[in-house]
């Protein structure tokens, strides 16, 4: 195919019907360089593949053959559908069950020719497969024809199959010759670090001689997949230091005066990390920081002292918490710790506007309009407001927005908080200094490169006197002994018991997202008329109304209620000391690190506090996996963890970040990280908006146009 264009679309090179031209839509391929970038997620390899005669018992294979016959049942007593069919190639036949995934038989019918791969095992003297990953063919290919030892296996969707994408590849990237597809990354830097270039990868990635060859491409398109987020980042850092924002002095004599009438002394990091963001905060060029620590490590004293001092020269501050909630509890805190006749407190989320003072009582906070708080806010009568997503409403404008809060910014998407960032006073002239907190560890890969514009700071220290957690894993034991938790409560502790949050539709919905009230409920009902009668028992959920929540919450605090039957709703932030005892249900739903966010929320105070992760699931894999939190203190433990138990394709966050799997096995890489780093910046250093790069601008503004970087 001669004269074609990379940048040609897909829907004007072939002929796609409908139902095509909506998946290439959805999976983002327009053009046919799209396509070319479209990378296999695998390859098969011939050898793997065998006839079925020939299978034996617990190895890897690849067989191919036509449907016999498929159909799914629901498995006896157990709510869980059962799909089976028989395959045949012209050696035999086999069989292949798969459980969860109903619409496999609405996807194969007798008579399709498909390719199964997985390990196959043998019961009565039968071979079978169970759950393999398989694929529909146009007819089998082990007898006659002769297929490349690696064949790609795609990405696919429904309505776009992986041997529709690597037909179509094949059908057109013969055309382009070496000089017709133009590489982004400057040659400079490929001769510097060995890396082919853009072509040479696309053919090795497509239509691989070896598996050598194959890494090496993916090297170079993990490098530029890093190169152009740390490029993007960077530019946008350097833009932001272009601008002014209003200097809040580093006044030592307000700083201890809000120290002294803390009720505790600051740890020696707390005092380090204060140091640093005041220095920051003073200067006239905006912050832009990310302050990592782990659940319980007191960020939150840190951005109310920066907060205070904000104040004291008379400007304003904002505070965004993940929650309403959340948003109340350190309202609360704030007013109890800086909030007065000269510094009036806000409190702004969906449901309600307050603030503090209360003209009619004292030390009390009042409702207010919207309307009300929103000229209270233009005139700088409110100093700090403190609130959920609300406070990124249009019609909310500041008259001198020194300094700005995002708290559990993990929480929040990148587009949120540039907006939030951008939000300038009325005056426009200037940027707010702005700090991002998170209990999430990031590894410093990741550091470098989707948080690149922003400077670190880490909180690696507990506050004084918290014994560890003890922690324990819990594999659903016919009957349990509550005796300790009742001790515990007979002590005058608290307790939070957690039901999973269950998603609509997930992999392993059993059970629908409405039921999230239903088992709480449930718990509840146990609790309170069973379990521990003589105590009091509350709920908390995500179906409750705003209002109830909060009194939920106050109950707890005030502790008018013993035990607390709760979502995860409460796995942020939430800050009750006397909670000593938490008993997660259903441990094994939830992720490593939620599970560490949620045993946050105990350990708080001065007494020995509990863990119990309850698994429902018996599997080796998952209790190991859930064996690691009573080992790993910190969430920086746990990531590691988690880092070297699961494949490159699964790391947390991948999704989160925006991160292609190429990418995300670059952030192994320090290596290449720094470099893409030191080339970027490089590049910035000669020419700040690009104008000397045009194929890296073209690029960029692309990428940037695109959802490639709506990461976090
Ligand atoms: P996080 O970093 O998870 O947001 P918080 O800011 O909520 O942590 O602090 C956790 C608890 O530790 C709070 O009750 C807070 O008052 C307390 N705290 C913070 N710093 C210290 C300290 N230096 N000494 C004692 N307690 C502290
Ligand atoms: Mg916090």
């Amino acid at each position: 195919m001669a004269d074609l264009e990379i940048n040609a679309k897909i829907t004007d090179v072939f002929r796609l019907t409908p139902p095509q031209k909506n998946a290439a839509e959805r999976i983002g391929l327009t053009t046919l360089e799209d396509l070319f970038r479209h990378l296999p997620l695998r390859y098969l390899d011939a050898a793997m593949l065998k006839p079925i005669n020939e299978v034996t018992h617990g190895e890897e294979v690849a067989v191919e053959g036509k449907v016999k016959k498929i159909d799914s049942k629901k498995a006896w007593r157990k709510k869980i559908t059962m799909t089976e069919a028989t395959i045949m190639d012209n050696t035999g036949e086999l069989r292949a069950t798969w459980f969860h995934q109903p619409y496999i038989s609405k996807m194969l019918a007798p008579d399709d020719f498909v390719r199964l791969e997985g390990k196959a095992a043998e019961k009565n003297g039968k071979i079978y497969i169970s759950n393999p990953a398989f694929e529909k063919i146009s007819r089998p290919s082990y007898h006659g024809t002769v297929s490349p030892t690696l064949t790609p296996v795609y990405p696919a969707t429904q309505g776009l199959s992986s041997r529709w994408i690597q037909y179509h590849i094949q059908k057109t990237f013969g055309g382009f010759k070496e000089q017709d597809i133009e590489d982004t990354i400057p040659q400079d830097i490929l001769d510097r670090y060995h890396l082919p270039s853009l072509w040479q990868s696309l053919r090795a990635i497509h239509f691989p001689k070896n598996q050598g060859e194959v890494e090496g491409a993916r090297k170079r398109l993990a490098f530029d997949e890093i190169f152009f987020i740390q490029l993007s980042r960077m530019q946008e850092r350097m833009r932001l230091e272009q601008q002014s924002s209003l200097s809040i002095p580093y006044d030592k004599k307000s700083l201890e005066s809000f120290l002294n009438q803390l009720p505790f002394d600051l740890t020696e990091t707390q005092n380090r990390v204060l140091d640093i963001i005041l220095e920051d905060v003073s200067r006239k060029t905006p912050m832009a920081r990310l302050l990592e620590g782990d659940v319980g490590s007191g960020k939150t004293v840190i951005a109310a002292a920066t907060a205070y001092l904000s104040t004291t020269a008379g400007f304003q501050t904002t505070y965004m918490a993940p929650t309403a909630i959340l948003a109340r509890q350190h309202f609360d805190g704030f007013c109890k710790a800086i909030g007065g006749h000269f510094t009036k407190i806000g409190l702004l989320t969906s449901s309600e506007a307050r603030v503090f003072p209360s003209k009619a009582y004292t030390g009390q906070s009042a409702h207010i309009s919207k309307s009300q708080m929103q000229k209270w806010l233009e005139s700088g009568e409110i100093k700090i407001l403190i609130g959920t997503h609300s406070l990124l409403n249009e019609k909310i404008k500041f008259k001198n927005l020194a300094f700005i809060v995002v708290d559990e910014q993990h929480r929040f998407g990148i587009k949120q908080r540039q907006k939030l960032a951008r939000s300038k006073s009325q005056d426009h002239e200037f940027v707010p200094h702005f700090l991002s907190m998170t209990a999430t560890p990031i590894p410093r890969t990741l550091a470098l490169t989707v948080f690149g514009d922003l400077d670190l700071a880490v909180l690696d220290e507990l506050p004084p006197g918290r014994s560890p957690i003890i922690s324990e894993v819990l594999v659903k034991p016919k009957t349990r002994s509550w005796d300790h938790i009742r001790n515990e409560l007979k002590k005058g502790r608290q307790a939070f018991i957690i039901c999973p949050r269950i998603d609509e539709g997930g992999p392993d919905a059993l059970v629908g997202a409405g039921d999230e009230k239903k088992s709480v409920k449930k718990e509840y009902e146990n609790m309170s008329k069973h379990i521990f009668p003589e105590f009091t028992s509350g709920m908390l959920h995500g179906k409750m109304k705003p209002k109830e929540k909060e009194n939920a919450l106050k109950d707890f605090r005030d502790k008018k209620i013993d035990i607390l039957i709760a979502t995860s709703v409460v796995e942020v932030g939430i800050d009750i000391p006397n909670a000593t005892v938490m008993v997660v249900e259903g441990a094994d739903r939830f992720g490593l690190a939620q599970l560490h966010q949620l045993r946050g929320r105990i350990g708080r105070g001065e007494h020995q506090s509990y863990f119990y992760a309850v698994s429902d699931s018996t599997t080796q894999k998952t209790v190991t996996r859930l064996k690691s939190l009573v080992k790993a203190k910190s969430g920086f433990e746990l990531a590691e963890y988690d880092l070297q138990q699961r494949g490159p394709g699964e790391l947390t966050g991948k999704n989160q970040w925006g991160l292609s799997d190429v990418g995300m096995e670059a952030l192994k890489n320090i290596k290449m990280v720094e470099a893409a780093r030191t080339e970027a910046r490089r590049i910035l250093e000669d020419s700040p908006e690009l104008k000397e790069y045009p194929s890296l601008k073209t690029r960029m503004d692309e990428l940037n146009k695109s959802s490639f970087y709506h990461f976090e």
